[in-house]
């Protein structure tokens, strides 16, 4: 990622292709369109323009996807665990050989930074190589002796799957579900985010570039209320796995009742980071702006509620102010920016929106809290300080470089305001204090927490989140729990005695 001009130029061709071509389906090995004739506008958070012209289907798209995922779904199931892992590993090669190409187009459709988009189609093919290497073991049961029987278990792939992601970080995102699906023998079809289409498209065509068979993968462009709804109802579809705002979790859940949908939900998040006063706090300073101002706010893993102990406030705040003054808004595709534009002039106003919030609940907004003259989505990264839990701007998720103070007095006190909101994925923790680390990550309510850390994400440890903020987890084998269904069966070891019924 050398500078803007040269990823101007690399983004160049691709855009001319998505331009000639529009953005359509891909279902049984087959690009097609809307069979309606419909589709909807693309256009860049950068600078408004048109990308181009996406497919807008419905449920006679989604019903061809699903009827190609459940024709290819046996073959594939039958598939030794060995060839589907060499499968993967060639679609990861595939995917490294293009992230440069994948890298560019992410900033251009979502308004990301490269920095930060430079490294997500390589996590996206480590996907699929840490699945890969499992696929031969996915199978793998237990033992269960008893005097009778000799009772194994085995797991199967459930079936063909639905996939629905959001728009933050759409490629990394789409492979964190659709590599484990592959690898457990499961058949996909996906539903990206109308907002950020274009790489689910790549992605599709690299996989079948690199050996997948037609069938296997099946994406469908489309609005949630058309497209996504027709897939969590469709009865050939066995489970979702989703990734989005909580509320559309919610309405996924209802879609999917009659069907007996099984469900993953990774739902949003206002994520805590804890600063006591014995941390080191220049590398909690660091962790919490890297933590809410990296990839613009859109993170649902972001800390967007900083807990300070009172002792230190004013002297960590002051110094988080200049800090997030000092941030370099700019062109996504220029190495040097650090935020970009938000992705759709929707959610600006959303973001903006708080400004004018936080006013009115009376906190103070120490940086930012403007709206740059377009073009672009952009707002200035911001910090509202001398706020309190009970405001919108503490219990709200922003979803954008927008970080919401709050003062706290004792251990006690923290956890209570840690844990006083409707969500609970993340939650970071700096102290040095061992035993107080203890208490506090046992007390908090949250799915992961990390301790004198950032979120680094270790693919083998159990990505998910507790109340509003999903149901289920990936990464390691909790992946292949979702993609799978345990089956039991007993072998009777001797002719034991079977209760004898209608003799008399
Ligand atoms: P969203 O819920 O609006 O949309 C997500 C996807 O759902 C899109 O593809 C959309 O088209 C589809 N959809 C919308 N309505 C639907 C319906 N009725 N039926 C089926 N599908 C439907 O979310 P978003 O605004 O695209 O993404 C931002 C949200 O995602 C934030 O809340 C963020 O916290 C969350 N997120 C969570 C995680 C996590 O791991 N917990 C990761 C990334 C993003």
């Amino acid at each position: 990622m050398t500078d803007l001009t040269a990823n101007l130029d690399r983004l160049a061709p691709l855009l001319r292709q998505f331009r000639e071509s529009g953005v359509g389906n891909h279902i049984a090995g087959q690009r097609s369109q809307a069979t309606s004739g419909t589709h909807f506008t693309n256009t860049s958070p950068v600078d408004e323009t048109e990308i181009c012209a996406v497919a807008r289907s419905g449920e006679d798209e989604i019903d061809a996807a699903a009827r190609a995922a459940k024709a290819a779904f046996p073959d594939w199931r039958n598939l030794e665990g060995a060839s589907r892992k060499a499968v993967l590993h060639q679609i990861a090669d595939a995917i490294e050989a293009r992230a440069d190409d994948i890298a560019v187009l992410e900033s251009w459709d979502t308004g990301q930074p490269i920095r930060f988009m430079a490294k997500a189609a390589l996590r996206g093919a480590e996907n699929f190589r840490f699945f890969a290497d499992r696929a031969p073991a996915a199978r793998d049961g237990h033992a269960l002796p008893s005097p009778t029987l000799m009772n194994v278990t085995t797991r199967v792939p459930i079936g063909p799957v639905g996939v629905i992601t959001p728009w933050n970080t759409p490629f990394m995102l789409s492979t964190w579900k659709i590599a484990p699906a592959l690898a457990a023998g499961c058949t996909v079809v996906h539903k990206p985010a109308e907002f950020s289409p274009l790489t689910a498209s790549l992605l599709v065509e690299i996989c079948e570039a690199a050996g997948l068979p037609p069938g296997v993968l099946n994406v469908v462009q489309g609005l949630g209320e058309e497209a996504g709804r027709a897939l969590t109802e469709h009865p050939d579809i066995r489970a979702i796995a989703f990734v989005g705002e909580s509320k559309t979790g919610s309405a996924i859940m209802r879609q999917g009742a009659d069907t007996l949908k099984r469900v993953h939900f990774e739902l949003g998040g206002k994520n805590p980071v804890l600063v006591f006063d014995d941390a080191d706090l220049d590398r909690a300073l660091d962790a919490a702006i890297f933590m809410i101002y990296s990839l613009n706010g859109e993170r649902c893993t972001s800390s967007s509620r900083l807990l300070v102990q009172s002792s230190i406030a004013d002297d960590f705040l002051a110094k988080l102010t200049a800090r997030v003054e000092n941030l370099k808004v700019g062109h996504p595709l220029d190495p040097a920016t650090e935020i970009g534009p938000l992705i759709h002039a929707t959610h600006l106003s959303k973001v903006a929106g708080y400004f004018d919030t936080a006013r009115r609940e009376g906190a103070a907004i120490a940086a930012g809290g403007t709206v740059p003259e377009g073009p672009g989505h952009y707002v200035a990264p911001t910090l509202f300080t001398k706020a309190t839990n009970d405001m919108a701007i503490a219990r709200d998720e922003i979803f954008g470089p927008v970080l919401t103070a709050i003062p706290f007095d004792t251990e006690e006190d923290a956890i209570r305001i840690a844990n006083d909101t409707a969500y609970g994925l993340t939650a970071y923790v700096w102290t040095n204090d061992l035993t107080r680390a203890l208490r506090v990550t046992d007390r908090i309510e949250a799915g992961m927490i990390w301790v004198n850390s950032e979120n680094v994400r270790h693919l083998p440890t159990p990505f998910g989140g507790v109340k509003a903020s999903g149901i289920g987890r990936d990464g390691g084998d909790w992946s292949f729990e979702f993609y799978m269904e345990q089956k039991h069966i007993g072998f009777a070891t001797g002719p034991h005695k079977i209760p004898k019924l209608g003799q008399g």
